[in-house]
C-alpha cells in the first residue's frame, strides 16, 4: 500500500434511514443517448443507471429503468432500435434510479424480475412497482431463441445485487456492483465491503468480456479485475491501520479513495467507510 492512498479525505457522518430518497433526488432532465455494444444489445445512458435494451424475436428485455421520469424517453429510445414490445425488466437492486420506472412499466404489462432481497428492500422503503418476479439465487428469462441469466452470487453493493448475464455476447450488467469510481456500499440495505470483492470473484467465474456497470461507460473484465484489486488493497491496509489500533475518524480523515487504480471520484464514500470499517474483524 502506498502512501499516498491517505493524503487527504473529508470524512461526513451521513444519516443511514431514508436513503432511497437520496437516490430519487433527480438530475435536472437531461436527454437520453444510445450506444449500440451489438446488433442486438443497446445501452441506455444518461440521468440514472446505465438501462440495456436486448432485441429478440419475440420482444425486447430492458435491464433497470432509471427515475419514473425518465420512462417516456426510456420508450421512445427503445422504439428507436426496435418495434418489438418490451416483455421483461430485470431489475439489479432496489435504488430509485434503477428502479424509478417500474411502476409505470408494469402498468404497460411488463413483467419485473428482482433478487428477493431487493424486492423486500423495495417494499420496507415503500417503493412503488414492485416486481411480481423474485428469485433467490438464479432467474433465466428464454425469449425468442435467447437466452438472459438474472443471478445473484453474494453481497455487495447491497444484499440483493444481481448480476444480468448475456451469453450469447459474453456480456454482463452489473448494476451498481460495478461503477466507475469508487464503489458506494449501502449498510441500510445489507451491503457489505468485505463480501463485495469475493462476489465480484464468484462474478469472474462466468465466461464474459464485456461488462455494463451501473454507471458509466461500458468496459472490459479486466477493468473490473483491477476494480475488485483496489477494494482489496483497501481492505488489507484498512486492516492493518485497525489492527495497529489507530481511530476510526483518524483513518477516515487521512484516506484519500480515489488514487485506487479505477476508482477515481468518490461521492458517496463518507456513507461507506464508516459501516467498512465495522466490518473489519481485526482479531
Ligand atoms: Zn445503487
Amino acid at each position: 500500500m502506498t502512501k499516498t492512498l491517505f493524503t487527504r479525505f473529508t470524512l461526513t457522518l451521513a444519516a443511514g434511514t431514508g436513503l432511497w430518497i437520496a437516490f430519487t433526488q433527480q438530475p435536472p432532465q437531461q436527454a437520453l443517448t444510445v450506444t449500440k455494444l451489438f446488433d442486438d444489445l443497446h445501452i441506455i445512458v444518461g440521468n440514472g443507471g446505465n438501462v440495456a435494451v436486448y432485441e429478440t424475436a419475440d420482444g425486447v428485455i430492458l435491464v433497470d429503468d432509471k427515475f419514473e421520469k425518465d420512462v417516456p424517453q426510456i420508450m421512445e429510445k427503445v422504439l428507436s432500435i426496435t418495434s418489438k414490445p418490451v416483455k421483461y425488466l430485470l431489475n439489479t437492486h432496489q435504488h430509485g434510479d434503477h428502479t424509478g420506472g417500474n411502476a409505470k412499466l408494469m402498468a404497460q404489462g411488463i413483467e419485473i424480475v428482482a433478487h428477493e432481497n431487493a424486492r423486500v428492500n423495495m417494499e420496507e422503503r415503500k417503493m412503488p412497482g414492485l416486481p411480481r418476479l423474485s428469485f433467490s439465487q438464479q432467474f433465466t428469462v428464454r425469449l425468442g431463441g435467447k437466452v438472459v441469466r438474472s443471478q445473484h452470487f453474494g453481497r455487495a453493493h447491497t444484499n440483493g445485487d444481481a448480476v444480468i448475464y448475456f451469453p450469447a455476447h459474453k456480456t454482463v450488467h452489473m448494476g451498481d456492483m460495478f461503477v466507475a469510481n469508487a464503489p458506494f456500499i449501502d449498510y441500510t440495505a445489507g451491503g457489505s465491503g468485505i463480501e463485495w470483492p469475493r462476489t465480484i470473484e464468484r462474478v469472474l467465474a462466468l465466461d464474459f468480456e464485456t461488462v455494463i456497470p451501473g454507471h458509466g461507460p461500458v468496459l472490459k473484465r479486466e477493468d473490473l479485475v483491477r476494480w475488485k484489486q483496489s477494494f482489496e488493497t483497501l481492505r488489507e491496509d484498512l486492516m492493518t491501520q485497525k489492527r495497529s489500533g489507530k481511530a476510526k475518524d483518524d483513518v477516515g480523515k487521512a484516506l484519500d479513495v480515489t488514487k485506487l487504480s479505477g476508482w477515481g471520484a468518490a461521492p458517496r464514500w463518507e456513507r461507506s467507510f464508516p459501516g467498512f470499517w465495522v466490518e473489519l474483524k481485526v482479531n
